[in-house]
């Protein structure tokens, strides 16, 4: 799919089956289990972000891209090499990610992206005036910097 919905410019955005995180409202019920979805090959998915030229960047959404973290890499190293940039959403907090218990190999994928949009959405942080996020819990963070220190940066449009 591609959308302006979710990151800056045109992006291809990669909705990746499997979620454990049951938020309230949740948008894509229907990614939350694992067995279900369809099955696409890695390298299609990289032929088509190549030739597709108008495209300012890749988003990985869901389910949870850090249930498939080197499926999810995999994409976003390619994307990264057409000097495109890659935005994630995950249920998952930045510290828990860190911690990688939950997540063992979150490192991995972390080092692939460039804006991380953490945790659940929580209906009573909900805010529709929020620019990429539809709630207040939820940070953009600039991964890069963060992951000098491991203390979370937050990415400022513009
Ligand atoms: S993390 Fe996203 S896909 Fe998973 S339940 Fe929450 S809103 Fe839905």
């Amino acid at each position: 799919m591609h959308s302006s919905v979710n990151g800056p410019g045109v992006r291809y955005v990669l909705f990746l089956q499997g979620c454990p995180h049951r938020c309230p409202d949740c948008q894509n019920p229907e990614t939350w289990d694992p067995e279900k979805g369809e099955t696409i090959l890695i390298r299609d998915i990289i032929k088509e972000i190549k030739e597709t030229r108008y495209l300012d960047g890749l988003t990985l959404s869901g389910g949870d891209p850090f249930l498939q973290p080197e499926e999810a890499a995999a994409v976003a190293e390619a994307f990264r090499e057409e000097g495109k940039d890659v935005w994630c959403y995950t249920g998952y907090t930045w510290e828990e990610l860190l911690e990688q218990k939950k997540v063992p190999n979150a490192k991995r994928l972390l080092e692939t992206i460039d804006i991380l949009v953490d945790g659940k959405f929580q209906r009573d942080e909900a805010d529709p005036e929020l620019l990429y996020r539809g709630s207040r819990n939820q940070r953009l963070i600039n991964v890069k910097l963060s992951l000098i220190d491991h203390n979370p940066k937050i990415y400022q449009e513009g």
